[in-house]
């Protein structure tokens, strides 16, 4: 048990980083005297806690923006951030592949809750790259995540029972928002023509997205980014993007598009001109503090820019108005 063993290893030098750093580490946007702390793994799941914990919970991600969960290793500072939480909060269904033995072992000592979990068996979808495990990126799916947000919410009820009702109540307020966000992606995407309702990206994140919002869904590398994009794949998707006419191929935030750009001179190779349709945020948020630093304003930015770059109606600025322009 490897992970045991650093984690011990690494124990006296984390208590020492942790009493050095105490309150330095934390969030500045944090309440200033919250009643639990929380380490997140991903964005998306911070962004859930701090939906539903409002100012009473302190919320730090371990991964920041454009930051691939598929391949991410806790640092030490990681390490002694997730000791000190009262909580950590993470993914589950293998997303975090190289995290998840030492959040395990974590378990034995520290209340940890494999969020993604929580989502119905029924609706995961088979992982392509291996066998017994699911697609993880169930937050491609609005009606999917609300399964997230709520245990979030029972998270931390469990944690902090004197908070049960703020995080009833921020669980009830954003869940809506969820619900929202979905009836505009539902109604916008349905507005893309027929032939092109094909999504063509760097990784295969989208898979519960395609299944949403009836959009053939193509990755050029596997599930997990780990897997190396065969020529054979680029050549593959090659053939589709002329035989189809398909015009617009999609870069990712926490993904290298190196083979992106390989489509897309495999293509005019062959005469057909695509272009990048936008950069999608696949495993990660945008920048922190912005629309696009939320969950919210991350899945409206692609269903935003997906809809227009493939030939549908939507407002440039998205569901609210509060896009960047253009992605
Ligand atoms: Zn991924």
């Amino acid at each position: 048990m490897v992970y045991r063993r650093k984690l011990l290893k690494f124990l006296p030098a984390s208590i020492l980083a942790l009493t050095l750093a105490a309150g330095l580490s934390w969030p500045r946007n944090a309440s200033a005297d919250p009643a639990i702390t929380v380490v997140a793994t991903t964005s998306m799941i911070a962004d859930a806690a701090r939906q539903v914990g409002g100012e009473r919970v302190a919320v730090q991600a371990l991964m920041g923006p454009g930051v691939d969960p598929h391949a991410y290793r806790q640092t030490r500072s990681d390490i002694a951030a997730m000791l000190r939480a009262d909580a950590v909060l993470w993914h589950g269904l293998y997303l975090e592949a190289q995290l998840e033995e030492f959040l395990l072992e974590l378990g034995d000592r520290k209340r940890v809750f494999a969020v993604g979990e929580a989502a119905p068996r029924d609706r995961l979808i088979a992982h392509d790259d291996y066998s017994n495990k699911v697609d993880p990126h169930i937050w491609m799916d609005p009606s999917l995540w609300r399964s997230v947000v709520v245990a979030v919410r029972d998270a931390l009820s469990e944690i902090d029972p004197d908070g049960t009702a703020t995080y009833a109540a921020g669980a009830e307020r954003h869940l809506a928002e969820v619900d929202r966000l979905n009836a505009y992606a539902v109604e916008r995407l349905a507005s893309v023509p027929a032939e092109q309702r094909v999504l063509v990206t760097a990784h295969d994140a989208f898979n519960y997205f395609g299944r949403a919002f009836d959009f053939e869904v193509m990755g050029i590398q596997g599930i997990s980014t780990e897997s190396e994009a065969g020529l054979r794949r680029i050549e593959e998707l090659v053939d589709t993007l002329v035989s189809r006419g398909i015009t617009a191929v999609f870069v990712e935030s926490s993904v290298s598009d190196r083979n992106v750009q390989a489509l897309i001179e495999g293509a005019a190779a062959r005469g057909h001109t695509v272009r990048i349709g936008g950069e999608l945020f696949s495993d990660a948020m945008g920048p922190s503090g912005t629309y696009e630093g939320t969950y919210i304003g991350m899945i409206d930015h692609n269903v935003t820019g997906i809809t227009r770059a493939l030939g549908g109606d939507a407002p440039a600025q998205g569901m609210q108005g509060r896009l960047a322009a253009g992605i």
